[in-house]
C-alpha cells in the first residue's frame, strides 16, 4: 500500500515535470532558425495617401526602402501627401513611382487621354526632382495599348496587383506580379507566411501592395500596429539573408 502510494506520487511528480516543460518557444525557435537565400521583398504603397507618410520612421528605422506609387494629380490635395512629404520619403532612400494623373482605369482611356494620364504624371514627378522608373497600373488593369504607352513614356517597369510571387528576373517587367492586397483584416502572421512560403518553395520576389495605413479608415488599409510589427520583423530578417529593396532597385539588378 505504502509502496504503491509512493509509485503514484512519483508518477504524479513525473507527469508534473513533463507538463511543466516550457510550452512554446516553438515560434521563437522557428524565427531564429530562419535563413533566407533567395527571397527578395518589395514594399509598395499605392495612391500617395496622406496616411502613408506615417510609415516613414518605421521604414527608416528598420532599413526598409519602399516604393510609393503616386497619383500626381492628387498630390498636395486633401487626403494625399504633399510634394514636400514625397521629397522626405525620397531623400530617405525610398522610391517614388507613377500611378497616373487621376487614377483612371487605363483600359478605359485611349489615345491622347491615355498618354496624358501616364506621361504627364511621370513628367510631374520628374519635375519634382525624382528619378522615376517604376509605374503601377491603377486597379491593376491594363492591356497591350496601355502597356505600350507606359513603356513609351519612359517607365522601365510596371506592377499589377495579383498573381504573385514574381520571379527574378520577371517574365514581364511591365506586368509585375504582386501578392494579394493587404486589407484591414490581414494579420502579421499571414504576412510573414507570404515571405517564408516563397523562401521554402525555392525563393522569389514578394511584392506587397499597401494602400491606406490606418485603423479602420478603409477596407484596403493596414493597421499601423500590424505594419510596425511586420516592418520590425523584416528588419530583423535582413540579418538572416532576407533582401528588401524597392521595385526599381530590383529591376536594376541592384540586389
Ligand atoms: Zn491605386
Amino acid at each position: 500500500m505504502k509502496n504503491s502510494f509512493k509509485l503514484l506520487a512519483l508518477l504524479f511528480f513525473m507527469a508534473g515535470c513533463t507538463s511543466s516543460v516550457p510550452a512554446t518557444p516553438v515560434t521563437e525557435t522557428e524565427t531564429k532558425s530562419l535563413v533566407f537565400k533567395n527571397t527578395v521583398v518589395s514594399l509598395t504603397f499605392d495612391d500617395g495617401d496622406a496616411d502613408n507618410y506615417s510609415v516613414r520612421s518605421a521604414l527608416a528605422e528598420n532599413n526598409l526602402p519602399a516604393t510609393f506609387y503616386v497619383v500626381s494629380g492628387f498630390t498636395n490635395s486633401n487626403g494625399y501627401m504633399t510634394e514636400d512629404q514625397l521629397r522626405d520619403l525620397y531623400n530617405d532612400g525610398n522610391e517614388i513611382g507613377g500611378h497616373t494623373l487621376s487614377h483612371v482605369n487605363l483600359e478605359d482611356v485611349r489615345g491622347a487621354d491615355l498618354e496624358r494620364e501616364v506621361c504627364q504624371d511621370r513628367s510631374n514627378l520628374v519635375a519634382y526632382g525624382f528619378d522615376v522608373t517604376s509605374f503601377a497600373y491603377p486597379f491593376g488593369h491594363y492591356d497591350d495599348e496601355a502597356k505600350k504607352v507606359v513603356k513609351d513614356c519612359g517607365y522601365g517597369n510596371a506592377r499589377g496587383v495579383s498573381d504573385g510571387p514574381e520571379t527574378i528576373p520577371p517574365v514581364d517587367g511591365h506586368g509585375l506580379r504582386a501578392m494579394p492586397y493587404i486589407v484591414s483584416d490581414t494579420r502579421f502572421p499571414k504576412m510573414v507566411r507570404y515571405v517564408t512560403e516563397v523562401e521554402n518553395s525555392g525563393g522569389g520576389w514578394v511584392i506587397f501592395v499597401f494602400h491606406h495605413v490606418c485603423d479602420g479608415c478603409d477596407q484596403y488599409a493596414i493597421k499601423p500596429q500590424v505594419f510596425a510589427e511586420f516592418s520590425q520583423w523584416l528588419g530583423e530578417q535582413q540579418s538572416n539573408g532576407l533582401i528588401v529593396k524597392t521595385v526599381g532597385q530590383v529591376m536594376a539588378g541592384d540586389q
